[in-house]
């Protein structure tokens, strides 16, 4: 099993006032600070990765998630960074190699987004999607909705439930620790779970200071209840993020700052071993697990 748990704008940064991570407590496993030694809980390993992937200008979302949900280096092979949702090519190159695709072609499923839609979106059927919702839909994979969540079968991207219940939503507030104990089980249901979060990103746009510390230490907080009930003997855990953002609140724009890629379980040297940029995040899950399914088999 493998989860590839995505969170938006959370680079490297340097130590500093503008750094809400920094003296920040309870902030493992999220807290990283260049030119120090890269270590966190559970023996992960923390690969300093590169999210420019060699093209001049800041890093952004829509080429940044493409890259990282398909190992193809999109601002390389388009000859630049997109904000915001994928374009055309952005799309066509999802609808090709989305990672979910790669996994289901090559026989490694269940695969599933362990994220929750609304009914808003399967109404309005949004013209620009993410993409993450363009890889789901790629491979053909059901949305998990809010009828999921309250069966306990799914997360909304605010794992707490609080932005749903101000958009109207009749469901529960969830502790990290709730929200964890769901996301663990989708987990061990399938082969391979992705999970995103975007918050850090707002926040980072925002510069929220004070938002930041609270946000990265629930967020942590979770990861934690997480790993914890995670069985890291059979699962692997990796998390990324696209772009360097909430680590550097002096400015409003992302960073130029690497991106912390963590892995743990027992394959976590391997795996990391493989990573240097975001393209490399695809091809190292999809090598992992079709090793396994091919000596399971
Ligand atoms: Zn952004």
């Amino acid at each position: 099993m493998l989860l590839l748990f995505f969170i938006d704008g959370l680079g490297i940064g340097s130590r500093g006032p503008a750094n809400p991570l920094d003296g920040l407590s309870g902030a493992e496993p999220l807290a990283h600070f260049r030119d120090e030694e890269l270590t966190t809980i559970h023996d992960g390993v923390v690969v300093s990765t590169d999210p420019t992937l060699g093209v001049e200008g800041r890093p952004q979302s829509a080429s940044g998630q493409t890259t990282i949900l398909t190992g193809v280096n999109v601002p390389t092979r388009l000859g630049y960074h997109k904000q915001g949702f994928p374009n055309a090519a952005m799309l066509e190159i999802l609808r090709e190699h989305s990672i979910f695709l790669q996994l289901t072609q090559a026989g490694v499923t269940p695969v599933t987004f362990a994220n929750t839609y609304t009914q808003r979106f399967f109404d309005e059927r949004p013209r620009w999607v993410s993409a993450t919702t363009a890889a789901v839909q790629a491979a053909g994979l059901q949305f998990r909705t809010v009828a999921d969540l309250k069966d306990d079968r799914a997360v909304y991207q605010d794992f707490s439930n609080r932005f749903l219940i101000e958009r109207g939503e009749e469901v529960s507030m969830r502790t990290p620790d709730q929200a964890a104990a769901v996301l663990a089980r989708i987990v061990s249901e399938n082969r391979f779970t992705l999970y995103e979060y975007f918050i850090t990103d707002k926040i980072g746009h925002a510069q929220d200071f004070d938002a930041a510390r609270t946000t990265l230490q629930a967020l942590a907080y979770f990861i934690r209840e997480l790993l914890n009930r995670v069985d890291l003997d059979q699962t692997s855990v990796i998390l990324t993020s696209d772009h360097g953002n909430i680590e550097d609140l002096s400015s409003r724009n992302h960073t130029l700052n690497q991106v912390p890629t963590i892995v743990w379980g027992e394959q976590r040297t391997q795996i990391a071993s493989r990573i240097r940029s975001l393209a490399d995040i695809t091809p190292a899950i999809v090598a992992t697990l079709t090793k396994k399914a091919a000596a399971n088999s």
